[in-house]
């Protein structure tokens, strides 16, 4: 019986369609290859969604997405939805909804160094040989998901000694929240390179310890083969950019790892090379770091690449295509190794003729995974 995956392609606004058109090619092209058949479903997320429905996630693309084996998000919003009117809908309302009806408690953003684009970076070369990690960050509990409020008329929280306004957030995390994400984390290192830095405030926070004593309960358990650390987040802000080599897999709390891997994804230098993958228990969602980018829309001219990276991503966590997955990235290396660019990666070593658009970008990867090895 023939191998068919379905998924949900989510093209939105801005260059999310012209860099949708480059995963669709890919996809055809590595199933292909692995004689696999990806059944491919479009729907409407974001501003496209809000002008054709007056929704920004219909009914239909939440069927859709939970119907599929997994979903691949281009990028949504721009200035047409701008709106600072509480009653009117904006795009982010539909990525927010879509991962929350999917349950997406793990947000995965690899951040490793393309060779040939090792210069992009603010740091020094010499500090990103063998940087390659995994950023784990638990996205449905924690600082943004625990009680806060304010409270008015406060004794003495004026500045001057009267009554005043206190505002507070909360931090919570039950054992199973934990026990979830750790296992996520001890899962994809076992794939990796077997070591887990567990990151948290455990000489200050109570969830932190309860965080420090479950993640440790669990390696016990059943990760004893993984290399287990534990870090203080303010030690590993530090560390990142002072030997981000020794990472390979961060687990940690949400506001943590919401900080944390936006610091780590500029040692990559560019936005246009980061794609994240955020899994739940049932359909996961893969998606560019980057935005819609309104500046650039239409103009044929937006870096494919995290997008073809997030197909990585898909191949690897929804549909165990490791092989798949390691000839993709390949393609992309070799490609970039041969001095191709899009315009946002160029420098000035980038021959013009080598400065190319998203659908020849997009060709050239495909080119590449095609050629016989
Ligand atoms: P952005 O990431 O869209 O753009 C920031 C800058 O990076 C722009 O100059 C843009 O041209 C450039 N850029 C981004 N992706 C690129 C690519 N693939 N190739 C070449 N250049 C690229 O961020 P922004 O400008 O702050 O936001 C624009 C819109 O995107 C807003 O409506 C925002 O809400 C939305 N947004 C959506 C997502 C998402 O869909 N997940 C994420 C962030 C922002």
């Amino acid at each position: 019986m023939a191998d068919v995956k379905r998924i949900c392609l989510l093209p939105g606004d801005g260059i999310g369609p012209e860099i949708a058109a480059e995963a669709v090619k890919l996809l055809e092209a590595v199933g292909e290859q692995e004689g696999v058949t990806f059944e491919l479903t479009e729907a409407l997320l974001g501003g496209i969604a809000i002008d054709e429905t007056g929704s920004p996630l219909p009914d239909e693309t939440l069927a859709a997405a939970h119907a599929a084996d997994a979903v691949l998000l281009a990028a949504i919003g721009g200035p047409k939805w701008d709106t600072t009117d509480p009653a009117r809908p904006r795009p982010e309302q539909g990525l927010l909804g879509i991962r929350k009806a999917l349950g997406l408690y793990a947000n995965l953003r690899p951040v490793r160094i393309f060779e040939p684009l090792r210069d992009a970076s603010t740091l020094k070369p010499e500090f990103l040989e063998g940087v390659d990690m995994l950023i784990v960050r638990e996205l449905t509990g924690g600082l943004y998901f625990g009680e806060s409020a304010r409270e008015a008329d406060v004794d003495g929280a004026s500045a001057d000694g009267s009554a005043g306004m206190l505002a507070y957030d909360t931090m919570v995390y039950t054992e199973a929240e934990i026990e979830r994400i750790a296992r996520v984390a001890f899962d994809a290192a076992r794939k990796r390179r077997g070591r887990v830095h567990s990151v948290d405030k455990a000489n200050v926070l109570e969830s932190s310890r309860l965080w420090r004593e479950v993640v440790h309960r669990l390696h016990a358990a059943e990760y004893s083969d993984v290399e287990l650390l534990d870090q203080l987040v303010d030690n590993t802000a530090m560390q990142l950019v002072r030997m981000p080599a020794q990472f390979d897999v961060i687990v940690t709390e949400n506001m943590f790892g919401d900080i944390l891997s936006d610091e780590a994804s500029m040692l990559t230098g560019s936005l246009g090379m980061l794609a994240s993958a955020s899994l739940g228990d049932g359909t996961a969602l893969y998606e560019p770091s980057h935005g819609s980018a309104p500046d650039i829309a239409g103009q044929g001219i937006a870096n494919p690449l995290a997008m073809l990276l997030s197909v990585e991503l898909m191949l690897r966590y929804s549909f165990g295509m490791d092989a798949a997955a390691d000839r993709l990235a390949a393609a992309i290396e070799a490609t970039l190794a041969e001095g191709w660019r899009t315009r946002d990666i160029a420098d000035a070593w980038t021959l013009p003729q080598r400065t190319v658009g998203t659908s020849a970008m997009g060709d050239l990867v495909v080119e590449r995974l095609r050629a016989p090895r």
